[in-house]
């Protein structure tokens, strides 16, 4: 057997195509695009792209995009001084920093600092915390984008055994809230997981967020099993790969996202969804 591919970027494609057209009509209604403001601090250089990408992304399908790069110097005060001033503008929807930041800025403080209700990410803890106790709120973007891919599969998620590898605050633990709140039965495991192959084997669902090249082998995928690869790794000769096997994987498997083209696409298509979403709230009665 040989499991399909989940086509990332075809879908993240469809999420854009439905954004553009719920951003046409919010300009109908407010006479103005949503606005998102993306701030890069220093010059790391994947986070270059990322940004450009996120602001090319929005003003693709009619919003505001805008990129404020700031130097690497850039005081903690100075940040918080401009996420204030971000805050306090009503044609900024969303607000987005990217991490991570130079040492000498503490990155708690400064995603306390943003309006939840501008926090496209999802990250503030108000956000957080009403993701964990089931109620709406702007939620991480690829978890979502998760969700979205394991709906094309046309599987159900209620009473499903679904392992999520990895429990960081933007990708394991947002991941799992969401899928408790689909009623899936959900293990959450980590570095110190004993027999992680085990835990792995006994999921029909598996979503992998660690950061390590194709550390998931074939051989820890329970035939039939549907595999969300999260990790964007490279490998020893500078290849872009997950931290599943692919390969091996996808013999077992029935449904698995490849990396690139899986779930990458769909976090930048999410933000956009995000986006829209928090400019309509920001406005609604208005
Ligand atoms: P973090 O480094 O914040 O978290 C990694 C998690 O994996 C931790 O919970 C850690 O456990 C766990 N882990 C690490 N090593 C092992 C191991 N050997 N066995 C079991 N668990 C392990 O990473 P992120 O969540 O931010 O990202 C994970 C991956 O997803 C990365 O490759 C990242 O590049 C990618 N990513 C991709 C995105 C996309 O759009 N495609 C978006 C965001 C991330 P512990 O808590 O015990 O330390």
């Amino acid at each position: 057997m040989s499991g399909a591919l989940l086509d990332g970027k075809a879908l993240a494609q469809k999420v854009r195509d439905e954004v553009r057209e719920d951003v046409a009509q919010f300009v109908a209604k407010h006479g103005r695009p949503p606005g998102l403001d993306v701030i890069l601090v220093g010059e790391h250089a994947a986070s270059v792209v990322y940004t450009r990408n996120k602001e090319k992304a929005s003003n693709e399908v009619g919003m505001r995009g805008r990129l404020h790069r700031l130097p690497a110097e850039t005081s903690e005060a100075e940040l918080l001084d401009r996420i204030a001033a971000l805050n306090a503008d009503e044609t900024v929807d969303g607000i987005l920093v990217q991490l991570p930041l130079p040492k000498h800025i503490r990155e708690d403080l400064v995603i306390d600092a943003m309006s939840p209700a501008k926090d496209v990410d999802g990250f503030h803890p108000s956000n957080a915390g009403r993701l964990a106790t089931g109620k709406a709120s702007l939620v991480p973007c690829t978890p979502i984008g998760c969700m979205r891919l394991l709906a094309e599969t046309g599987r159900s998620l209620e009473g499903a055994r679904v392992v999520v590898v990895g429990r960081s605050n933007i990708v394991g633990k947002p991941m799992s809230m969401l899928l408790l709140g689909a009623n899936a039965t959900v293990t959450m495991a980590h570095s110190r997981t004993k027999d992680l192959p085990a835990v792995c084997r006994e999921a029909d669902v598996l979503i992998v967020a660690i950061g390590r090249a194709r550390m998931v082998k074939g051989d820890w995928i329970k035939e039939g099993a549907v595999v969300i690869d999260v990790g964007m790794n490279r490998d020893e000769a500078g290849k872009l790969c997950g931290d599943v096997d692919t390969d091996s994987a996808r013999a077992r498997a029935s449904f698995i996202t490849p990396v690139p083209g899986g779930v990458g696409p769909m976090t930048i298509a999410c933000l956009l969804q995000n986006t829209a979403r928090a400019a309509w709230a920001r406005t609604a009665g208005r």
